[in-house]
């Protein structure tokens, strides 16, 4: 049991109180097991909100598979090992009969949804992406379809000249269930600026959010930390995050992860230690009050760390992910299947459930 510091800070976050930026930043600068009881005091208090008080002890996962449906992409970020272009040999775009092969393995595993997200394709119509959203709803309705990220949302509406509202509303209307975090990376312009340039900026991004949650979407929040931005620039991240959920409302999870620098064209002068990946999460469970799930990252930290994030603040072990293509092509490669997931869970404390996109549990 680690002792928590008795100061006036340390009460506040205990009580579950809002936290400022400047106070985030001084908590940032604790001990790390010391933060990291801090979270683990909040997590207990997100989590019997939850669930009751049995929630304290309930750590839930998913079981869903990836889906890229194109690695074909013209944005270029520099931390990416996964897009090419139409000119290379390797460059797909999935066939029906490849979705629905994955799909009836999903189905076969108990899987409850897929991750779809892809490249930004420059030629794909609106009516291939109707397609396949209609398809999928009708031959599997047992599955969640939690796709595409606002850096393609927004990619959609200027290729099609059309609103954004008009893209996510006819999508949810053939099949889109939720959406996920991706492309937030540090929602710093000055940082996108240097890793993406031709993604999306910040205020772009959290409009997506904004326009989802208005038409009835829930959606995820992410965080890739740990190449050029600063430990302000994360605080300034969370802060977006958490004042565009007083807004819409309508995250349900917030999961960050460490740069994977293999081949990828983003240099950065030191790696990011475990120990800055735990501070940086136990930060966000106390910073984000208003995120009901925090997941730790076993896909990028390996499944030994994913377990230790359970005392830094996770209450989620995210997902089985039987197919993952963007982290594994930096040359980050774990595998785990549910009952693997289960045992560390157990293993760390805490009572395995499943659960699907919107946290209900389902066993
Ligand atoms: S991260 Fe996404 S948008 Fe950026 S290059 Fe890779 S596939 Fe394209």
């Amino acid at each position: 049991m680690v002792a928590i510091l008795e100061d006036a800070l340390s009460e506040k976050v205990l009580a579950g109180e809002r936290i400022s930026a400047a106070e985030a930043l001084e908590l940032y600068g604790r001990p790390l097991e010391a933060l990291g009881a801090l979270a683990n005091a909040r997590r207990d208090l997100a989590k019997a909100a939850s669930y009751g008080e049995r929630g304290r002890e309930i750590v839930t996962y998913i079981v869903d598979r990836n889906i890229n449906y194109t690695n074909v992409c013209n944005v270029y970020c520099k931390f990416c090992a996964f897009y090419r272009t139409e000119k290379d040999e390797d460059h797909y775009v999935l066939s029906r009969d490849q979705l629905d092969e994955k799909l009836d393995e999903l189905s076969a595993a108990g899987g409850v949804q897929i991750l779809m997200q892809g490249g930004h394709h420059p030629t794909l119509s609106f009516d291939w992406y109707l397609d396949w959203l209609r398809h999928i709803r009708e031959k599997y309705p047992h599955i969640n379809i939690h796709g595409f990220s606002p850096p393609e949302l927004q990619h959609f509406a200027h290729l099609f000249g059309m609103p954004l509202r008009d893209v996510i509303s006819q999508f949810k209307a053939a099949g889109l269930g939720s959406i996920p975090g991706g492309g937030g990376e540090i929602l710093v312009d000055r940082v996108r600026e240097r890793i993406s340039p031709l993604k999306c900026n910040s205020d772009a991004w959290l409009e997506v959010m904004q326009v989802a949650h208005e038409l009835g979407l829930k959606s995820s929040a992410t965080m890739m930390f740990g190449h050029v931005e600063t430990i302000g620039d994360r605080i300034e991240h969370l802060q977006r995050l958490r004042d565009q959920q007083d807004k819409s409302g309508g995250f349900t999870a917030f999961i960050c992860w460490t740069f994977q620098p293999q081949h990828t064209v983003l240099k950065v002068t030191r790696p990011t230690g475990v120990a800055e990946y735990l501070r940086t999460q136990a930060l966000a469970r106390i910073f984000l009050d208003n995120f009901p799930n925090v997941q730790s990252s076993w896909v990028t930290q390996g499944p030994d760390i994913g377990q230790v994030a359970l005392k830094y603040g996770a209450n989620d072990f995210g997902s089985v992910m039987m197919e993952e293509n963007v982290v594994s092509s930096a040359g980050t490669i774990f595998r785990l299947d549910a009952a693997q997931i289960e045992t560390l869970i157990r293993d760390a404390g805490y009572e395995p459930r499943r659960r699907n996109n919107w946290y209900e549990l389902l066993n």
